[in-house]
């Protein structure tokens, strides 16, 4: 139920003047959308000042400059040399210099002892000033049609920046003036423009003013902060109003699982618990994330929170990834709980017909209370009337959709998601709005620290020697070859890789990637974990969640591929038990300077949150969070690192409107709710459809 006033902005390009089947494709990849509004937020990077009038002698190598002269010689291009036309005034000459220039239509713009306009970008060729395909040549009667400001665009071959610039003025016509949402005093504190004075300002600027242009992209960033806000805030009062079982806390239970533990729990992880426990004493929904370092034992908490659940008679759902890691939480979990006399079972894929049926008929009976699975768990038929509690590991592989999707299953269950990422707090709340954050800070104190080196790849033979002596000490080593073309060539360099090892360690050398079947791979993994194998070559399918205290030593091969979250989620392999481990990153001389600072930061640093500033730091919040994969919209205008205290001042404004006005009945409510339309449309309708 979108209000109609905002239908323009949703009008398809093709209804742009000019924007026929053959300009829609090629504009709609520039723009990274298919209405006027992804038109109208496809920003200027850049405005050219054309108001410098200078003559000739005063026109400065490296500046824009529009210069009225007059022409005095053409030369056509010839071999070699480009088309030459002098001009000249009173101070002095200047060349405008053409490739590939159509001859007749030289001849008709450069008529010699005629005056013209020309703008553009003065160079130096030969200790002469020219102008290389100036942007605008004009007669003197047409000097009005010389923009001062010229907005200048990302573009893209098939499509001249006259083009863009006809549609965009189009759109900027068409589209109507919309009611104020952001708050009165906010708006002035901040000198913002209204809504469609910031997109006039910055795409059809009457004045060349640089912080102008930057407060009228701060007040569309915020535009986008706001609804974001608001319809995350829309969720949560939604999810408010509904009921989920209130489950008391298993106090005998607990205390029984902590005792049987062959170690003592950290402070972060009961607190991360306690958290939880609170949560789902409620009668609302939980919706929480766990973020902890890899290590830092996330499984113990949820399986804590799986014991409160069984001990009220309701079933938990436990959710990773892939398949070798839904079987081993299901291990893992299970030797946390049997103390206690709590079943737990693994379900994915590969569990079918008969099997299943039998799996899921102890689930209905009772005689199983934890299951853990992919998320073919809940694509698939498996209906649990008793699901009381959705546990998601390693969040940055699902993202809100997925959430959502399962929020519609069932009588609507608690939800805890876990993840390894640590992220800076603003971006947390940018990307997990709807989430409450718990944060384990500490590593077990068993822990070792693991050393890291960074070792170039003419070296391997040495590496490849030191991982048979550890072998021969007993101690475990994962190698890793990434897939660097392709997947297949992943996995072939790990076929590769593990002939080679396999002649020169005293034990048997596994592995595991892609294109090997499930039961294959949890074979090989297997042998690492009993020890029946020394070393377990792998492409990054064993990125996430793979625990196997005994491997001390993890190689990676082409380590400078491999972005910081990653190379830091890889290392977390090892040093999971108590003896020194270490990570050696094989890399491929020459580094990039990106790829010597990140490898850089790895040696120096194995603390998760210091890791993930740098790489926010150094890559911008994309790629880290997997933002991409997490099904979100990202921002157009808003960037999270720069803009981070607009989404503070976003997040304590929605929730004041959201207070006094929850329906948004309002004028300002209703203003803010075409705000959310207009740059939240996915958020807000996924919240309608399923909370
Ligand atoms: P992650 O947070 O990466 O999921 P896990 O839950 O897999 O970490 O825990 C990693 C390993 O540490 C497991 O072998 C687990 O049994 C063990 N572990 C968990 N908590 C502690 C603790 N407080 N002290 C020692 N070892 C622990
Ligand atoms: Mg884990």
């Amino acid at each position: 139920m979108r209000d109609p006033v905002l239908y323009p902005f949703y009008a398809d390009l093709s209804s742009l003047p000019g924007v026929g089947p053959k300009v829609r494709p090629v504009l709609a990849r520039l723009i990274g959308g298919e209405t006027w509004l992804d038109l109208l937020f496809h920003l200027p990077v850049s405005w050219i000042d054309r108001r410098n009038r200078a003559t000739i002698d005063l026109a400065q190598v490296g500046e824009v400059a529009t210069i009225t002269g007059t022409v005095d010689k053409l030369e056509h291009a010839r071999a070699t040399f480009p088309a030459r036309i002098r001009l000249r005034d009173d101070t002095g000459y200047i060349t405008l210099t053409y490739f590939h220039a159509n001859r007749q239509w030289l001849e008709r713009t450069f008529k010699i002892g005629e005056t013209i306009i020309a703008s553009g970008l003065i160079g130096d060729y030969k200790g002469g000033r020219q102008m290389t395909h100036p942007d605008h040549v004009v007669t003197p009667d047409k000097d009005d049609e010389l923009p001062e400001v010229e907005p200048v665009y990302p573009m893209t071959a098939n499509l001249t920046s006259k083009a863009l610039r006809k549609f965009l003025a189009a759109a900027l016509d068409g589209i109507p003036d919309l009611d104020e949402w952001i708050d009165a005093h906010l708006l002035k504190r901040n000198n913002w423009p209204a809504f469609k004075q910031a997109l006039l300002r910055l795409h059809r600027p009457k004045i060349y003013d640089p912080e102008g242009f930057e407060i009228a992209r701060q007040r569309l960033a915020y535009d986008e902060a706001l609804a974001r806000e608001m319809a995350m805030g829309q969720a949560r009062l939604a999810r408010e109003r509904r009921f989920s079982r209130a489950i008391p806390r298993a106090i005998g239970a607990e205390r029984n699982i902590i005792e049987a533990l062959p170690f003592k729990p950290t402070r972060g992880q009961m607190d991360a618990y306690s958290e939880v426990a609170i949560d789902i004493g409620r009668p609302v929904p939980m919706r929480r994330m766990i973020q902890g370092d890899v290590g830092s034992g996330k499984t113990l908490v949820a399986a804590l929170a799986a014991a409160q659940v069984a001990a009220d008679g309701g079933i938990t759902a436990f959710m990773s990834p892939t398949e070798v890691l839904a079987r081993q939480q299901a291990e893992a979990i299970g030797r946390f709980l049997a103390p206690v006399g709590i079943r737990v079972a693994a379900l994915t894929g590969r569990d079918k017909g008969v099997a299943r049926e039998a799996i899921l008929n102890d689930v209905r009976s009772g005689k199983i209370q934890v299951l853990s699975g992919t998320q073919a768990l809940y694509q698939s038929d498996v209906d649990l009337p008793d699901l009381s509690l959705v546990v998601i590991d390693e969040q940055h592989r699902f993202g809100v959709a997925d959430r959502m999707k399962l929020n519609a299953k069932g009588a609507s269950p608690h939800m805890l998601v876990m993840s390894a990422t640590p992220i800076p707090r603003t971006m947390a709340l940018a990307v997990h709005g709807d989430l409450d954050i718990s944060v384990i800070r500490e590593k077990p104190a068993n822990r070792q620290e693991v050393t890291t080196a960074a070792v170039p790849d003419t070296r391997i033979d040495e590496v490849m020697a030191a991982i048979a002596r550890a072998v021969d000490r007993g101690e475990r080593a994962f190698w890793i070859c990434p897939a660097v073309d392709s997947e297949d060539a992943g996995d072939a360099a790990t076929v590769a890789r593990r002939d080679v090892l396999a002649s020169i360690v005293n034990a048997p050398v596994e592995m595991v990637h892609g294109r090997m079947l499930g039961p294959d791979r949890d074979a090989a993994l297997d042998k690492l974990r009993t020890g029946e194998a020394g070393v377990l070559v792998a492409t990054t399918v064993i990125e996430v969640g793979v625990d196997v205290p005994e491997a001390t030593i993890i190689v990676i091969e082409h380590a400078e591929k491999f972005g910081l979250a990653q190379l830091h989620q890889l290392r977390g392999r090892v040093g999971r038990g108590d003896k020194a481990s270490s990570c050696l990153l094989l890399y491929q001389a020459p580094l990039t300077e990106g790829g010597k600072e990140r490898l850089d930061i790895l040696r120096k640093t194995t603390d998760g949150f210091e890791i993930a500033e740098a790489d926010f730091r150094l890559r911008g919040p994309g790629d880290l969070l997997g933002l991409r994969q997490s099904g979100l919209p990202t921002f157009r205008v808003l960037n999270i690192s720069e803009d981070a205290n607009l989404i503070e001042t976003a997040r304590t404004d929605a929730k004041s409107v959201l207070m006094a006005d929850p329906r948004l009945e309002g004028a300002r409510g209703a203003a803010i709710g075409r705000a959310r339309d207009l740059f939240a449309p996915r958020i807000a309708s996924m919240v309608t459809e399923n909370e």
